[in-house]
């Protein structure tokens, strides 16, 4: 191996790997197996909290695990065109197959260029079905060895361990292909895993370092944010006088907060980005400024982001950045913390939506958001958030003028004079106008009120929540279920 006698001598360095996979398929409980069983064992017992990534020794080599939420991690690496890890580990529960999440996994693999290997999990179940797994996986484009490609794959448990080890005999593999490097003396780099306000300690920001050598007393920077190592630790908290690549590493001496995903620089002579208004300046307060998808002009779904830490919050404003909508995607405010009234009377005040990832609604600002019908997207898995934000930038139709569905047919003797009756859903009905008729997702029909009654009394228009009959004239012999939808023309 290289010693790093002279300037520029690329040295070996371990990979860098992140797990990705749909939700409950057992990526945690992967993470946990590794980290358990393969540690230099007098380590083991020192590890008191994480700081998003650990380190591994398999077969004598070291591998560099990343045990923040794969999905997060990686979307925001991919918008800013770099990528932490250097290998992944696919995770596929047997009895369950590709599932939405895994199949984002592999679009965001194949599109960052990131090798990986496939972990057909929970093997020890008595629905895993392999064969399943393997078609599903090829569908999903993901060419396996001996089936035309050459992506490994391992069935394992990670409840008994059966396949584990084999597992990682396959990422050492295909790390040894990649030839991954670092020169000891050029200047340290890598990325922000982690950053957050410590009661005792204060800003602990976790990094893991891809080059060059991290030493305390360096300086360090991350876009318009700076500090001094004043404290170097590794992933065990161990202090640390310098590492070396691909270790991750607590820094302790941040002027700020940094954004999780951004890359940091650290040496004796490291200077602060000085533009403002730069990408990786701090997000917590205004995104509208920095968001670079969007102007202010576009018309967009305006969004309000709220989440339990600031890491969080970071990890969800990168990954909704990162998505490509029809409809732009405006962040008006991002902040830490449960959603409150405050928040909801912004939303009203510029038309946004509420993001809620992980955090309370208080009861206030539950009631105001009723009375205003203001829209909180809220889960624990921001892979939901993202689905469900996705449906409505993709929706492009107007809201129509009035939407009724229909509860009754009462005469169908002719189809020119078709008798029914409903609730109006969405808008207001009104007499005369021309609707389409929708059965599921499906415009099968189209047809024109002649006739409209509320309280048995002819009404021109008929609002949002009240029922009505009507009298109507379609070649589409209507039924119960059925929605007439008003488009305005
Ligand atoms: P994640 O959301 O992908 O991190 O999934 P978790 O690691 O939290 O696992 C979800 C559930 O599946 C938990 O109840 C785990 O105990 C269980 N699980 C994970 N791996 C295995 C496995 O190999 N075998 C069995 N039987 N259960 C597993």
């Amino acid at each position: 191996m290289a010693t790093p006698d002279k300037k520029n001598e690329a040295m070996e360095r371990p990979p860098i790997v992140v797990v990705m996979g749909h939700v409950d398929h057992g990526k945690t409980t992967l993470i946990d197996y590794i980290r358990k069983s393969n540690l230099v064992a007098k380590e083991a017992g020192g590890i008191t909290q994480s700081i998003g990534g650990y380190e591994i020794e398999h077969s004598g080599k070291k591998i560099t695990f990343i045990d923040t939420p794969g999905h997060q991690a990686f979307t925001k690496m991919r918008s800013r065109g770099a990528t932490t890890a250097d290998l992944a580990i696919l995770v596929v529960a047997a009895d369950e197959g590709v599932k939405p999440q895994t199949a984002e996994a592999i679009k965001i693999l194949t599109e960052s260029k990131t090798p990986f290997v496939v972990a057909l999990t929970k093997m020890d179940r008595p629905g895993a079905d392999i064969d399943r797994a393997k078609n599903e996986l090829t569908t999903n484009g993901v060419l396996l060895e001996g089936y035309g490609g050459n992506v490994s794959f391992q069935p394992i448990s990670a409840k008994t361990g059966e396949g584990v080890d084999e597992l990682l005999d396959f990422l050492l593999l295909a790390a040894e292909l990649e030839n991954l490097t670092y020169d000891p003396n050029a200047q340290a780099s890598g990325y922000v895993l982690e950053a957050k306000r410590d009661k005792n300690r204060g800003l602990e920001v976790a990094v893991i370092l891809k080059n060059g050598t991290l030493k305390r007393g360096q300086k360090i920077s991350v876009g318009k944010i700076g500090g001094k190592i004043k404290m170097l630790e590794n992933f065990l908290g161990k202090a640390a006088n310098d590492l070396r690549p691909s270790s991750p590493a607590m820094i302790i001496g941040f002027d700020d907060l940094p954004a999780i995903g951004e890359e940091f620089i650290a040496g004796d002579d490291v200077e602060l980005e000085a533009s403002a208004g730069q990408a990786s300046a701090s997000r917590s307060t205004n995104l509208a400024n920095h968001s670079p998808f969007v102007t202010e002009e576009e018309k967009g779904i305006t969004l309000i982001l709220k989440a339990e830490n600031s890491g969080s919050l970071e990890a969800l404003t990168a990954t909704i950045q990162s998505l490509t909508t029809h409809k732009p995607l405006m962040v008006k405010s991002a902040s830490v913390g449960e959603v409150y009234d405050g928040d909801v009377q912004l939303a009203v005040s510029t038309g946004s939506l509420i993001i809620a990832f992980h955090v309370k609604i208080n009861t206030a600002a539950k009631r105001l958001a009723e009375t205003h019908k203001v829209k909180i997207l809220e889960s624990d898995i921001i892979y939901k958030l993202l689905e469900e934000l996705e449906k409505l930038a993709a929706d492009t139709t107007p809201p129509p003028e009035g939407d009724l569905e229909i509860l009754a047919v009462f005469n169908q003797m002719e189809p020119e004079k078709q008798v029914v009756g409903g609730k109006v859903v969405e808008g207001t009905l009104k007499n005369k106008r021309a609707f389409e008729i929708v059965r599921g997702e499906t415009v099968i029909g189209k047809g024109r009120i002649t006739n409209l009654q509320h309280n048995k009394a002819d009404a021109d228009q008929v609002p949002v929540g009240k029922e009505c009959g009507l009298m109507i004239n379609s070649e589409t012999m209507i039924k119960v279920g059925d929605h007439l939808v008003v488009r305005i023309s």
